[in-house]
């Protein structure tokens, strides 16, 4: 008998349900993925594509031709479907595209996969179009529908397949996600990794080619530093913003790292035992906790909300960071 192993991190549930799919034989021909981008999504697919395809006893097994086409991203018999370059919408051509090829005989494989990417972005005809196939696909074809959010099908295209989710993944899971991408373990990954909210996917991405995150990291220490630690006064917590940010984006880019250390606080002093979102240890977070009130932290909390409303506003920099940071500094005396 085949012996399956699926080389995924996270994803609990949809791991063992879909090993014992692969062991019981009863691996559906539709499924719908969802989670959040970088959590998994492809990877998914791909191993469970790799085990349903490999050629030996132990799948995958990463050698045979089938594993090293999947691998390689040469395989034939796998079709991707996605948004085009610059449009919102997946459309209805793109789908009835799959049309001309669902008939085609295998190559590589002995069956075809179909991945359609964004499956939020169908629009009504587009995924009309699609149900004709989800609902009655021939034998040797599979889909996979990757959406970030299942809600935004139809009621009939939802309940036409099983919804397989990716979770957020936690910093030890992320970790070994960079390790396996060869990411060097270096302080910029440290920060890409705290940035990147449960997605591995986002962690790497910030890590090749958003310096500038990493500086919103570095800026929005200080203002916690300066806001939550002793030796630091209202104009020199005001003065940290003019230094260091330019615009109103980068503002509330910066805030939304301050409201989760904030929320990390919150949670902190009401002794509830979650998933630190911002400090990376609990010490510097207890100390913190411990020098304001849980008054304080809720309005400066409510005041961060305010604040990043007006991302899309159209703001004076200058003196939107001087009244909210003169507020913040306020609220946090309470
Ligand atoms: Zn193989």
């Amino acid at each position: 008998m085949k012996k399956y192993s699926l080389d995924i991190v996270g994803c609990t549930g949809a791991k063992e349900y879909l090993l014992s799919a692969l062991e019981g034989g009863y691996v559906s021909h539709a499924y719908i993925v969802e989670g959040a981008f970088g959590t998994g999504r492809h990877r998914l697919v791909r191993e469970l594509i790799k085990a349903m395809a490999c050629e030996n006893d132990t799948a995958p097994c990463g050698r045979c031709g089938s594993c090293i086409k999947i691998d390689a991203g040469v395989c034939v018999d796998i079709y991707r479907i996605k948004t085009a370059e610059g449009k919102s919408e997946l459309t209805v051509d793109l789908i009835r595209g799959i049309y001309d090829t669902l008939g085609l005989m295998p190559n590589d494989l002995p069956f075809k996969a179909y991945i359609i990417d964004d499956g939020e972005k169908m629009n009504t005809y587009a995924q009309n179009a699609f149900l004709k196939m989800f609902e009655e696909p021939p034998s040797n074809v599979y889909f996979f529908l990757i959406t970030s959010d299942a809600s935004k099908l139809l009621p009939t295209v939802r309940s036409r397949a099983l919804v397989l989710r990716t979770e957020k993944l936690n910093r030890e899971q992320i970790n070994s996600v960079l390790d396996r991408e060869g990411v060097p373990d270096d302080a910029k990954r440290k920060a890409a990794v705290e940035l990147a909210d449960g997605s591995a996917g986002e962690a790497i991405r910030i890590y090749n080619d958003d310096a500038e995150s990493v500086n919103v990291r570095a800026v929005s220490d200080k203002l916690v530093e300066a806001l939550f630690s002793p030796g630091s006064d209202k104009l020199g917590f005001i003065n940290l913003h003019h230094k260091n940010i330019r615009k109103t984006d980068e503002l509330c880019r910066v805030y939304t790292l301050v409201q989760r250390a904030v929320r990390d606080i919150m949670l902190y002093r009401a002794g509830a035992e979650k998933e630190l979102l911002y400090f990376s240890s609990s010490e510097a977070l207890e100390e913190m906790s411990l020098r304001v009130s849980d008054k304080a932290v809720m309005r400066v909390n409510d005041v961060i909300d305010e604040l990043l409303q007006l991302a899309d506003t159209p703001l004076n920099p200058a003196l939107t960071m001087t009244e909210f940071a003169s507020r913040i500094w306020d609220c946090h005396l309470l």
